[in-house]
This record gives structure tokens, C-alpha cells and sequence, in this order.
């Protein structure tokens, strides 16, 4: 059982960036601060209630007046008792019929007892959620409006409340198409830890591929929530040093594929064997009418999640979606910004984006190249056929990039009727293969449906080297200018 003892102190809450955001750091950069009376990592982290309720003086105004009400009752019920015993006693019954009529009424009153007992448990839970809720948004509002603080705070604070081990935040990243898992630890001075795998990895591989409907979103709120059995020993989870695809669930799942619990039941079988959790307790996340991930809360031990554990979940969910409805609506805007509207591929700011990031991330013998294209006579195109059949050929030139290059390429509009393709990793060899290809695929463009006469033709410049992106774009169009002096439809390499 190891100890805090020796734990680096880590940053203060306050200044911590959202988990989410710290996610690429797959090591898990942050160590989480150090808090008053840190639980010991191993050991069952005590049960803690949502903020003012404490464990045997109910604090909050509404359960203290319930508690009144209570109390009023039990008193009623045992003056209707000894009532009923005096009564019996003078008319003179037996012993038996006493004692049996005494543990009838006992009874009725225990289970009366009992039942207003969790209706007030509910309530003030109820209450409690939806005051730590406003809690969470006016401090996510104070510190910052970023989506990242706000994260971040519902994350802090559902740890807090929640008792559990662990929380995990399995959102989808869309652009490319990747669940991000980061894992964060109630014990203190435990890194954020974070797992990434293709959304295509959950089993089926379109699990994700889901419109939460507005009925399903209301069933999703009441009803549904995922206890599962992971298999794992008592340690720290971590992420498994060979991150695998989720094997097929060992049970059947009883959620219709294609519903949003079903989803949700696959992003937490896939995170929870990635991590070994167990006892796990999962809600969806929910944007722009798709799951777009899970929230998960995670024990050591088997000890029940109490309703109040429940709700809190349910309601720190709703809240991560809205800040992810305003993270997506963000990353949208992002990405059209970046996009070219005729043709859907990157655009020239993105390509500039694009070379300044590999210049600084770049190792100095990671060779880069760089494919500059130009369309053959595109003047002539357009003043022949017209300027829509022009814009139909750079639509058409736009597929075929997307279609012909390596997933890790990427193709950009330079601008007019120029095009950039940027290969990671390439050798010269694989590069001018990538080039000829492209050549030939548009030539092969069928020109007829768009009403010209003849292929539409391409010259490329070739660059490879270790050099920066912009050196290696000038190079590229040098070569290019000596494909168009050597005739057009051809490859050169500069
Ligand atoms: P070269 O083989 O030397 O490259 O000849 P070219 O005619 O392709 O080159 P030039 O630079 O003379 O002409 C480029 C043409 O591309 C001129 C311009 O009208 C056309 N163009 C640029 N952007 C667009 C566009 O978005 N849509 C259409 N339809 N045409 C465009
Ligand atoms: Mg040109
Ligand atoms: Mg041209």
C-alpha cells in the first residue's frame, strides 16, 4: 500500500487547465494538488455526501423539516400503539392476540418510518445536486468562460461529491475521429492520465454513430446508468501499456444497438478495460443531438452506488454536455474557418497553420515533403467551357487529392487553381510515387458529365527534406515552374 509521502505537490485547483485540455499529454503532464486530508491512494475512499449534507445532523433547511415531520409521525404512531395495547388490555384479550396486534403496528409504523426516510434522503440529494450544479456554473462562470474551466470544475466537484475513486472523461474529438479518455484520481498526487483510441475501435465500430433523440435523451436522464464488474487488481488504474480494442463484451448487453445507452455501455467496456476499472458507473455526454462520449465514475470496492451518487452524476453529465455543446460549436466554427468551401479541404491558412506547427514540433531527421500542383491551362477551361465548369473541375481535383493521398497527408487549396499536399514522413521515393499517382488519377477525372471536352492535366513540383515546410514549398515550386517549362502533365522534382 503505498503512501502520499513524497508525492510531488502539484499546481493549485485553481489554476489547473481541464483534464480534457491536458489531454495531450498522454504521460499525464499535471500532478493533482495535494488537499487537506488526503485519502490514502488504495484504500476505499470514505463516502462522502453532496456539499451540506453531513452524515447524522441533516443540514440542509428542507431535510431539517422533514425531519420535524418525521419525528411528529413516529411520535403519532406510538401514541396510536399504546392506545390500541390499553384498549386491549380492558377488554380483557389474551397475551397472544396483544403481542400479535403490538408487532402489526410496529411494524406498519417501521415501514412508514422507512419509506419517508428515502423520500427525504431523495429529496435532499435532489436538492444537493442541483445546488452543487449552480455552484459549478457560477464558479466555471467567475474563473473563467472558457469551456475548458468549466470542465474542469464539474470534473473537480463530482470527484469531490461523488466519493468515487476515480472520473473519467471519454469525449470524442471529431475532427479526427478519436475518443480521448482522461482518467483522474481522487488519491492526491496522481497524474491525470489519458488514453486516446479511433472512435472505429469500439465494438460495433458506428457505436458512436448515434442521434440521442429527444425521448432517448429523457430515458438516458432517468434510467440510464451502466454498473459493471471490471476485472483488476487493488492499484492505481493505468492505462495498459498495449492500449487494446475493446474484446466483445463478456456479458450481453440488454441496451438495443444503436440507442444511446447501448453507446454509452461501449465507450465504458472500452475505457474500463483500458484503465482496469471497476465497479464503474457511466452517464452519456451528450452534443449537438449525438453521443459524443461518457462520464464515468469508478470504486475499488463493491460497496453500492447510493442514489445521491447517482443523481450527482447525472446532473455533472448534463452540465459537461452543454460545456461540449459550446466546445463543438467552437471546434465547428474552427474548422469551417479552415476549410475551402468549393472544394472541402483545407484551405491556405490552415496549410499556413499547418507549417509553423510542423516547425516546431518537427525532430531535426523527420523528413518532410511537400507536392506543389497547378492545373494545366486553367484559363483556357474556364474561357472555353465557363467559369461553373472551372469550379466543377476544382471540386472534381479536390476529391481526388482526398481520395489518393496517405491518411497522414494532407492536401490543401494553395489558392486559384494551385494545390499543396504535405507528406509526413516521406522519402523521395514514396513522394514522387504519391506525385505520379495523383497525376494520373486526374487525368483520369471524367470530364464528359461537366461538359468539356478532353482530361483536365496537372504539372507537380516534388521537395523532400528536413528542412522547414516553407523551404521545402519554395523548392516544390521550382520544380513545378520546371514541369510547366517541360511541357505540363508531369512530375519534377526540385
Ligand atoms: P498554366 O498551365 O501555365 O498554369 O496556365 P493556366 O491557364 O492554368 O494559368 P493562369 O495562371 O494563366 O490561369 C489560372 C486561372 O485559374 C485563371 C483564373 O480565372 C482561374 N481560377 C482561379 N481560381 C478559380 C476559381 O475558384 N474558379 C474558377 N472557375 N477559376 C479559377
Ligand atoms: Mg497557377
Ligand atoms: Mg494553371
Amino acid at each position: 500500500m503505498s503512501s502520499n509521502a513524497g508525492r510531488p505537490e502539484g499546481t493549485s485547483r485553481g489554476a489547473n487547465r481541464s483534464p480534457v485540455a491536458d489531454g495531450r499529454d498522454e504521460s499525464g503532464a499535471r500532478m493533482r494538488g495535494a488537499e487537506p486530508n488526503p485519502p490514502i491512494p488504495d484504500a476505499p475512499a470514505p463516502t462522502r455526501h453532496p456539499a451540506g449534507v453531513q452524515d447524522h445532523e441533516p443540514a440542509h433547511p428542507l431535510a431539517r423539516e422533514t425531519s420535524v415531520r418525521l419525528a411528529r409521525r413516529a411520535e403519532v404512531g406510538l401514541l396510536a400503539l399504546v392506545a390500541v395495547d390499553l384498549l386491549l388490555l380492558a377488554t380483557g384479550t389474551d397475551s397472544v392476540a396483544l403481542a400479535a396486534a403490538g408487532l402489526v403496528l410496529a411494524a406498519l409504523l417501521g415501514a412508514t418510518l422507512s419509506v419517508e426516510r428515502r423520500m427525504v434522503d431523495r429529496t435532499v440529494a435532489r436538492s444537493a445536486a442541483n445546488e452543487a450544479s449552480m455552484t459549478r456554473m457560477l464558479r466555471g462562470l467567475s474563473r473563467s468562460t472558457s469551456v475548458d474551466a468549466t470542465i474542469d470544475a464539474i470534473v473537480d466537484d463530482l470527484r469531490e461529491a461523488s466519493g468515487a475513486d476515480h472520473v473519467v472523461v471519454a469525449r470524442l474529438r471529431p475532427a479526427e475521429r478519436i475518443v480521448e479518455a482522461t482518467l483522474v484520481s481522487s488519491s492526491a498526487g496522481v497524474p491525470l492520465s489519458t488514453v486516446r483510441f479511433p472512435a472505429s475501435d469500439l465494438e460495433p465500430a458506428d457505436a458512436l454513430s448515434v442521434r440521442a433523440t429527444d425521448r432517448d435523451r429523457r430515458t438516458v436522464g432517468l434510467f440510464a446508468r451502466i454498473e459493471r464488474e471490471a476485472h483488476a487488481g487493488e492499484r492505481e488504474p493505468q492505462p495498459a501499456a498495449q492500449d487494446q480494442p475493446a474484446a466483445p463484451a463478456e456479458s450481453e448487453s440488454a441496451a438495443r444497438p444503436g440507442s444511446t445507452l447501448y453507446a454509452v455501455e461501449r465507450i465504458a467496456d472500452r475505457v474500463s478495460r483500458s484503465y482496469g476499472l471497476r465497479h464503474v458507473l457511466a452517464e452519456p455526454l451528450v452534443a449537438g443531438g449525438q453521443v459524443v462520449g461518457a462520464l464515468l465514475l469508478s470504486r475499488r470496492t463493491d460497496s453500492g452506488w447510493p442514489e445521491e451518487t447517482r443523481i450527482l452524476l447525472r446532473s455533472a453529465a448534463q452540465d459537461l454536455s452543454a460545456a461540449l455543446e459550446r466546445a463543438y460549436a467552437h471546434e465547428e466554427a474552427r474548422i469551417r474557418a479552415a476549410t475551402d468551401a468549393l472544394t472541402g479541404i483545407p484551405n491556405r491558412a490552415y496549410f499556413e497553420d499547418l507549417a509553423d506547427m510542423l516547425g516546431r514540433g518537427r525532430r531535426a531527421n523527420d523528413s518532410l515533403g511537400v507536392l506543389m500542383l497547378d492545373i494545366d491551362h486553367f484559363k483556357a477551361v474556364n474561357d472555353r467551357y465557363g467559369h461553373e465548369a472551372g469550379d466543377d473541375v476544382l471540386r472534381a481535383l479536390g476529391r481526388v487529392l482526398r481520395m489518393t493521398v496517405r491518411a497522414d497527408d494532407v492536401p490543401a487549396r494553395y489558392g486559384g487553381e494551385e494545390f499543396v499536399v504535405v507528406l509526413r514522413r516521406a522519402t523521395p521515393e514514396t513522394a514522387l510515387e504519391i506525385a505520379e499517382r495523383l497525376r494520373r488519377a486526374v487525368r483520369r477525372i471524367d470530364t464528359g458529365p461537366l461538359g468539356i471536352g478532353g482530361p483536365v492535366t496537372v504539372s507537380i513540383g516534388v521537395s523532400v527534406g528536413t528542412g522547414s515546410a516553407r523551404s521545402l514549398l519554395s523548392r516544390a515550386d521550382a520544380a513545378l515552374y520546371e514541369a510547366k517549362r517541360r511541357g505540363r502533365d508531369r512530375v519534377e522534382v526540385g
